[in-house]
């Protein structure tokens, strides 16, 4: 066995790098959310050829699905999109497609065959039959138009973008400050530990 197939160095951490995750948190926090009723949920799960006793993944089948995934996501490129958080762009989601979905368009994805997407796990069979029911799914429910337009809330958008943004630069000041003391720290770690 080679070094680098039992060995993985922890990722770095970085201040600055959280600035995707603090515009995210910003968008999702002004999003609409609306609780489906219990016949809601089991048309949706009917739709997608489960039921409440049989839940799995909509994406690649897998038993142990862990949240409900937003199918058409609400952030891209840094932008609210206008969709929302409803069961009608809501479907079941284990956790491998949920971070390797990211913010994809979902049958893209699905086909890609890179990374963790369902085509690089899922047998050619099984994703075709997923996929249609999720094509089911949004004509059903019209899930793609179910978009807000914000044109009557751009200002107020861009009062907040402001406000997101300057966040982000007092993080990148931060970040600066945290290379030049990591530094030193290095340094005297250098000095100070030696190898056995
Ligand atoms: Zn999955």
């Amino acid at each position: 066995m080679k070094n680098n197939e039992i060995f993985k160095m922890p990722n770095r951490y970085s201040v600055s790098g959280r600035s995707s995750t603090i515009t995210a948190a910003v968008w999702k926090s002004i999003m609409p959310f609306k609780e489906p009723t219990i016949e809601q949920i089991e048309d949706c799960l009917a739709t997608l050829g489960m039921s409440t006793e049989n839940v799995h993944c909509a994406y690649c089948g897998a038993k142990n699905w862990s949240s409900w995934d937003h199918l058409f996501a609400v952030v891209k490129g840094k932008e609210y999109t206008g969709y929302v958080t409803d069961i009608f762009n809501l479907v079941p989601a284990c956790s491998k497609c949920n971070s390797s979905k990211g913010n994809s368009n979902w049958k893209e994805w699905m086909k890609r065959g890179t990374g963790s997407s369902p085509a690089s796990r899922v047998e050619k069979k099984r994703l075709d039959s997923l996929i249609r029911r999720l094509d089911a799914f949004v004509s059903k429910y019209d899930s793609e138009n179910r978009r807000l337009d914000m044109k009557p809330f751009e200002r107020d958008k861009e009062k907040l973008k402001k406000e997101k943004d300057s966040i982000n630069k007092h993080l990148e000041a931060i970040q600066n400050s945290c290379d030049v003391l990591q530094r030193k720290i290095q340094d005297e770690y250098e000095r100070q530990f030696t190898t056995p």
